[in-house]
């Protein structure tokens, strides 16, 4: 720091009192480091053609990654045990889609895409037992080997993301019972199928499991004989078979760096800053175009993370910063999911994440937070926002869970109080539609003059939450509030 400007404010300090001197020294310190001048050739980089839309497990997203571990490198960030270098492997595989899939209960027989949609499931060919419970039932050892087929309640399918929720539990609880397979049945033109079937039926990269999944399978309605006969109290015949051939590996990884904290007793304490710099690569042309370069989603937030890097680098805060590049996140989140259950640094030390993703933006007064209602930071966001002329905003369409819609999901799952803090975005509209999942949201097309403030306002709120004498946490209510309890002991 110059010597110079410690004088300055330390009289500025004399004669206008702590607050205001407090408040302007980081917004002026993040207004020298994070300029147009570093964030637009990181974006230009990223989002270029020749990336190829940084698709998950593509060369091009290793030079990404490669690109992001150097700026960590040059800031002079720390590494992290158990990572290798600034490189966290994420083990994933590519599959090609289930070639076939039927299921025959009670002799009647459902297949694939017409009645069944494959989530889970290699190669399999198994017989036995099928037994009914409800999503109130108690999974006990005696579902153990059997064919386990639930109804979906009312409450559960009324969302995609709510069924897609519910199953995830049941499907983890049976996994580990040791249950032979999970059949959930959607009622009665409930959840769009045709969505459900594009989703699950084609190729597709997951976390490469060591063990076998268990299959899981999605049944269209509830008018089958072989279920509408089925019973909790005895067990019927059946059958599954799955027809997939083998995948392949794919080399994939978080890049991730942390900066010590300064205050003796908070730096034991880790804020998570977190993007994810994968996009969905190459596709369908679009005006000739076939590059969906991710300019906004997510160059936009990978730049914000570098941006936040090169600030605190210089300005460590008083608890310890974490910095985390996610892959896989277009794959369903899948780099965070790794990371959040295999944690660098214990989730329980974890006391905050901020997420930078979004879908672009079509509001440029304002940035829009998902979760900005679900923490006591709500007051952080609105003084770091309003400093650089923005508003902070909540998600304004509280209709869609888009809050599990990006990697801060998965730290809330585990109970890390956790905010989404996208551009400004109203909706999904015509104008923000344009990019979003498109070849033209390519960094030409961007406004750097919102962008910087955005950049601005992000590591301002970094700033404010990582100094904050206590750290903001969960609102009484909170679905994850229960979680947060448990995992900090609270
Ligand atoms: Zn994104």
């Amino acid at each position: 720091m110059n010597i110079r400007i410690i004088k300055l404010s330390l009289l500025a300090l004399a004669l206008t009192g702590v607050p205001s001197a407090a408040q302007k020294k980081p917004l002026k310190q993040i207004e020298q480091l994070v300029t147009r001048n570093e964030a637009e050739p990181a974006l230009v980089f990223l989002a270029a053609d020749e990336m190829r839309g940084r698709d998950t497990g593509s060369p091009e997203l290793n030079i990404a990654a490669n690109y992001i571990a150097t700026e960590f490198r040059q800031l002079g960030l720390s590494t992290l045990p158990g990572a290798n270098g600034y490189f966290q492997q994420v083990p994933m595989a590519w599959k090609p889609s289930v070639s076939q899939a039927v299921l025959t209960i009670n002799q009647s027989t459902l297949a694939l895409k017409d009645d069944l949609a494959v989530l889970n499931g290699e190669e399999t060919s198994w017989s036995g037992e099928a037994v009914l419970i409800t999503p109130a039932s108690e999974m006990t050892d005696n579902l153990k080997g059997k064919l386990v087929v639930c109804m979906f309640s009312a409450d559960e399918s009324a969302s995609f993301s709510k069924a897609r929720t519910a199953s995830n539990e049941r499907y983890a609880k049976l996994t580990q019972l040791g249950a032979a397979a999970l059949v959930e049945v959607l009622p009665s033109a409930s959840v769009n199928w045709e969505g459900v079937v594009s989703r699950y039926s084609g190729a597709k990269v997951s976390i490469d499991q060591n063990e076998k999944a268990m299959p899981r399978l999605w049944v269209r309605s509830n008018d089958y004989e072989g279920i509408t006969n089925l019973s909790a109290q005895s067990y019927a015949s059946a059958k599954l078979t799955i027809r997939r051939n083998p995948g392949r590996k794919l080399n994939t990884k978080n890049v991730i760096a942390m900066i010590p904290g300064t205050d003796p007793k908070l730096k034991e304490e880790y804020i998570m800053v977190c993007a994810h710099y994968d996009h969905i690569g190459v596709g369908r042309p679009v005006n000739n175009d076939s590059i969906y370069n991710g300019a906004r989603d997510n160059a936009v937030g990978t730049v914000a993370l570098l941006m936040s890097a090169r600030y605190f680098s210089k300005f460590p805060a008083k608890r310890s910063m974490l910095f985390m590049a996610c892959t896989g996140e277009e794959k369903g989140l899948l780099g965070s999911e790794w990371y959040a259950n295999h944690p660098l640094v214990p989730l329980n030390k974890t006391v905050f994440n901020v997420t930078s993703d979004g879908a672009g933006y079509n509001d440029k007064t304002r940035v829009t937070v998902l979760g900005y209602d679900r923490t006591t930071g709500s007051p952080l966001l609105d003084q770091a926002c309003l400093a650089l002329g923005l508003k902070a905003s909540d998600n304004p369409k509280p209709e869609m869970d888009i809050y599990a819609g990006s990697d801060n999901y998965n730290f809330a799952r585990k109970g890390v109080p956790a905010i989404d803090f996208s551009p400004g975005f109203t909706g999904f509209d015509e104008e923000l539609m344009k990019y979003y999942h498109q070849p033209p949201d390519e960094a030409a097309s961007l406004d750097y003059d919102y962008l910087m403030k955005y950049f601005k306002a992000f590591v301002y709120t970094n700033h404010l939450i990582a100094n904050s004498s206590a750290v903001p946490y969960w609102k009484p209510g909170d679905p994850f509030e229960a979680t947060g309890k448990a995992l900090y002991g609270k």
